[in-house]
């Protein structure tokens, strides 16, 4: 994950002083002289950095911090909102226009992620906000360029509109906006040419689509890892074309993550939406105070909440707590957990969106192999229905059987068998407990 080295700097300066119960203006001194290097360390903008250093230092000796009972903790709430507030504060929402279609121009170098992340906006407007968007491969002069398109919109099931590669771009954009009306589109995206470097023909060329389609979105597409570049090149597009939010991806990537802290602050234009890896899910929109308070190490439990609500159906987990009720918990409804847990995502990037999990510094060393839970995943599939409905018939000629079948040594066989009795036994224990707290609350 990004940010670790920031992350690790600030909250073991901020740990300095946490529990201060006096702060004086040396202890704030000291403490942004940590922060200033911790934040050049991790790239941020020279400049960006120095408004942020005086902004915290104003108001970190003012009355708000100093007359407070607590005033060490009230230093890291100044922190923390400073870090929001040069994140741009609030989340920015895509736009909706109120003419149908909404029209987003998806610009960006060569490489960046803007045609993947074009995929992954489309999927996000569908899943997220059930919405209908057209794609539109506008990039005619990259040859896989078009085909890399289709590919994405065959993924993930959605439309693109193409002319080839021998139409001018500005007339694509214009017939695939009318074709969208037509079609009755909600969204267009529109998947622009990019280049190795900013050149005047590339920008003549998007400017004259912004023109032919006055688009509401302008989408700049960057490359978290080229840091300072990515602040750059957000800059130039910015005041060459005009753009309206930046879309930051390889966030999962070893950023130092300046581009993340810096983008807003120089450019005034709101970061949209983080990749966080090359698969079309991977696409999350940002969230200023969630980041700050990752960073800062308390932790982003709201996201995690997110994630277990739209990876668990509501549905399927009232029926889950019937059957530990009732007893009818099967091997079946096992596996059918351990798919929700891993589509929440890789399991030790969850483990660091709790509070205070940088500080465990085990924590970075712990691998989870998700390779056990997939033997687990394969041992019970090799199992007939009868089986997984009813694990005691499963006998020694069985256990071979579905031993051979997954793969797996016959020995992690019996240890899963052993593990899903103990489970149902402590299901058991539960239940009855809960029934004896019933009887007991009756008699009151
Ligand atoms: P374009 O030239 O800007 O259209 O770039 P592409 O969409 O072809 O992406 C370039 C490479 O970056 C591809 O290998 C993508 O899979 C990869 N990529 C895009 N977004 C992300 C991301 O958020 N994380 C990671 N790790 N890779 C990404």
């Amino acid at each position: 994950m990004a940010f670790e080295g920031l992350a690790d700097r600030l909250q073991s300066t901020m740990q300095k002083i946490r529990g201060k119960g006096k702060v004086t203006e040396a202890d704030v001194k000291a403490m942004m002289r940590e922060v200033r290097l911790a934040l050049l360390y991790a790239d941020v903008n020279l400049k960006v950095v120095k408004d942020f250093i005086k902004k915290v230092s104003e108001r970190a000796v003012g009355q708000e911090v100093m007359r407070s009972l607590t005033p060490g903790q009230q230093v890291i709430k100044v922190v923390k909102e400073e870090l929001t507030a040069l994140m741009g504060g609030e989340q920015s929402k895509i736009a909706v226009s109120p003419k149908p279609p909404t029209v987003i121009m998806m610009v960006g170098l060569q490489g960046a992620g803007k045609t993947t992340t074009t995929g992954k906006l489309a999927n996000h407007l569908r899943k997220k906000h059930n919405r209908n968007p057209l794609l539109v491969a506008a990039d005619i002069y990259r040859p896989a360029a078009i085909k890399q398109l289709q590919t994405l919109g065959k993924q993930i099931n959605m439309p693109v509109f193409t002319l080839g590669d021998k139409v001018n771009p500005v007339d694509i954009a214009k017939k695939a906006v009318e074709q969208a009306r037509t079609d009755h589109h909600d969204y267009v995206l529109i998947d622009t040419a990019g280049r190795l470097h900013i050149d005047g023909e590339l920008m003549d060329e998007l400017k004259n689509i912004k023109d032919a389609v006055k688009p509401d979105e302008i989408f700049l597409v960057v490359d978290a890892m080229t840091g300072q570049d990515a602040v750059n090149v957000a800059k130039s597009f910015n005041e060459q074309l005009g753009i309206t939010g930046v879309i930051l991806t390889k966030l999962d990537g070893d950023t130092r993550g300046g581009a993340a802290l810096s983008i807003r602050a120089v450019t005034e234009k709101p970061i949209k939406f983080v990749g966080l890896g090359e698969k079309l899910d991977q696409l999350e929109p940002f969230h200023p105070e969630r980041m700050a308070s990752r960073i800062l190490g308390m932790g982003d439990v709201l996201t995690l909440i997110e994630k277990a609500q739209a990876s668990v159906d509501e549905e399927k987990a009232k029926e889950l707590e019937k059957k530990m009720r009732t007893m009818s918990f099967t091997l079946d409804d096992f596996l059918e957990q351990l798919s929700q847990v891993r589509n929440m995502g890789p399991l030790d990037e969850l483990l660091k969106m709790l509070p205070g999990a940088g500080k465990m510094k085990g924590l970075n060393n712990i691998h989870i192999d998700e390779k056990q839970i997939r033997h687990v995943e394969a041992i019970i599939q090799s199992m007939t229905t009868e089986e997984k409905q009813k694990p005691e018939i499963i006998n020694a000629s069985r256990k071979r059987r579905i031993a051979k079948g997954s793969g797996r040594p016959i020995q992690e066989v019996n240890r899963l068998l052993k593990q899903f009795e103990e489970m149902k036994k402590m299901m058991k224990q539960m239940t009855n407990m809960q029934k004896k707290g019933k009887k007991r609350g009756a008699l009151k």
